[in-house]
């Protein structure tokens, strides 16, 4: 590998601004991309005199803190347009194992990057995620199911594709029959990652999913001291391709995809990775995903994951000591999900799932009625729970029965607190009252639910002589 140093030659202008920048092309297609432009002649690149973190076949789980300081030293920067080269330039033949066919993975390789940030926060639940390079929202429209989250940040560079996307995260009426239990806000933001903007702050996960590859030489030197140093996120994930992979393409392309604009070994990727987590205080475990064909396991995943801890915890003052206020990412949409810690929404559920409950148990009465109306004729209607899976391991058990006083059903409140979902929803029975009392009516005493035991258009118990009365109506 090629690992000379060569000096920097900014670009003109440095960085572009991200209204004059052109939308970045989105990971269309995992592999065999048409040639794209050439890297940057030169760039800042990983500290390769540091040294190597250890290999092993398949790349995966290399560990390792960094803690303290360090990276001191400005990045060093390589001439990695020879090493490149002369990575694609090689046949389909790697250490003797020919790829004829292109590769593909199933599932695709986007979806197991999703899903690894989708375990990551199953396990981790945390409440703050932010999705820098969003492109199409996807990871995050993915992400907005988890309960743990309350707080979602989209941020990319291309206004367009925010704009475009915006939708997959609106709520729809599910949202509203089943709201979620905790609230979530989610925001998208058009602006650069390596602008340091206050609103993305104090968050506890900060995920950049096959960015940095798209990032210039000059904004990658920028991007550790942006996320680590300014948001220091608890948690980062980066994901990005492993240029050892790539001979193993069919199709003799520079890059994978036209605007990467470098793509990293392993060495290299370890190398900035394990450089920033030392400078900013942070320990980075590698992985990676996409398993190579039998026989080239040395070449490591497809996709390269590092997946960073931050050694102290953040505390209030450490997150806003020093930081700048100033907001420079432009808000493209907002979007406020119902949930249960609104009282209105609370108010809904506990009160459909109460209506579900006394329906059921209507239904169930009126059918063991008719039930006795065929054999014996018809007495005072007595409810007899049935027998079915619902009530196996009985809740309401213990709990006073429903009864009927002519044409009324009468519905304990204790019997309808012993449900497990009303108790989790109303916590105690006086909250369960309160929370339904404007929408049902209750006896006197308070105790029981009323409910006539039929509707309007039913005909009246009373006068049911049990030969013409038809529960079938
Ligand atoms: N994370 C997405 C795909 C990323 S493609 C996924 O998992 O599917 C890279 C994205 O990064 C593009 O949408 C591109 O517009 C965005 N991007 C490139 N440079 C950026 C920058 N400096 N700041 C923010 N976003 C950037």
């Amino acid at each position: 590998m090629s690992g000379r140093a060569a000096s920097a030659r900014p670009r003109p202008g440095g960085g572009r601004s991200h209204e004059s920048r052109r939308p970045a092309g989105r990971e269309g297609r995992e592999v065999g991309q048409p040639p794209g432009p050439r890297p940057s002649p030169a760039w800042p690149g990983p500290a390769l005199s540091s040294p190597s973190p250890a290999r092993r076949p398949g790349g995966a789980d290399l560990r390792a803190s960094a803690p303290g300081p360090g990276l001191g030293a400005p990045y060093l920067e390589v001439d990695l347009v020879h090493h490149l080269v002369s990575d694609v330039m090689v046949d389909s033949d790697v250490q003797g194992v020919q790829v004829k066919e292109n590769i593909k993975f199933t599932p695709s390789l986007s979806e197991q990057r999703h899903k690894f940030v989708l375990d990551f926060v199953r396990k981790h639940k945390p409440q703050k995620v932010a999705d820098l390079g969003c492109a199409n929202c996807k990871l995050l429209w993915r992400l907005k199911y988890h309960e743990s989250i309350e707080v979602l940040a989209g941020l990319d560079i291309d206004e367009n594709i925010l704009t475009r996307n915006i939708y997959r995260l609106h709520t729809g009426a599910g949202d509203y029959l089943d709201p979620r239990e905790r609230p979530l806000t989610i925001t998208l933001y058009h602006g650069s990652v390596v602008e340091k903007d206050p609103c993305l702050l104090g968050f506890d996960l900060i995920t950049c999913i096959e960015l940095i590859e798209h990032l210039e030489a000059k904004e990658l030197a920028q991007f550790p001291e942006a996320i680590f140093g300014f948001l220091s996120p608890t948690t980062v994930i980066i994901s990005t391709p492993n240029s050892e992979f790539n001979p193993l393409f069919s199709g003799k392309t520079v890059f994978r995809h036209p605007d990467h604009k470098f793509e990293w070994d392993r060495t290299q990727f370890q190398s900035w990775a394990l450089d920033a987590a030392r400078h900013y205080g942070y320990s980075v475990e590698f992985t990676g995903l996409g398993e190579p064909p039998p026989g080239a396991e040395a070449v490591g995943f497809c996709t390269q994951i590092g997946v960073f801890v931050k050694n102290i915890p953040n505390t209030d003052e450490s997150l806003h000591s020093e930081k700048t206020t100033e907001c420079t990412h432009t808000k493209v949409g907002t979007v406020i999900y119902p949930s249960l810690k609104e009282e209105k929404y609370l108010r809904k559920a506990v009160s459909n799932e109460v209506f579900s409950y006394i329906l059921k148990m209507k239904r169930d009465l009126l059918e063991s009625l008719k039930m006795k109306n065929d054999s014996d004729g018809c007495d005072e209607p007595e409810y007899v729970q049935p027998e079915c899976d619902e009530f196996k391991n009985d809740p309401t058990e213990e709990t006073p029965k429903p009864f009927c006083i002519e044409n009324v059903f009468y519905v304990p409140l204790e019997r309808l607190f012993s449900f497990p979902k009303i108790k989790h929803l109303c916590g105690d029975r006086e909250t369960l009252k309160m929370l339904i009392a404007d929408e049902v009516t209750l006896s006197s005493d308070g105790s029981s639910v009323m409910i006539n035991i039929v509707d309007e258009e039913d005909c009246d118990l009373n006068d049911n002589d049990g030969d013409d009365y038809d529960l079938d109506h």
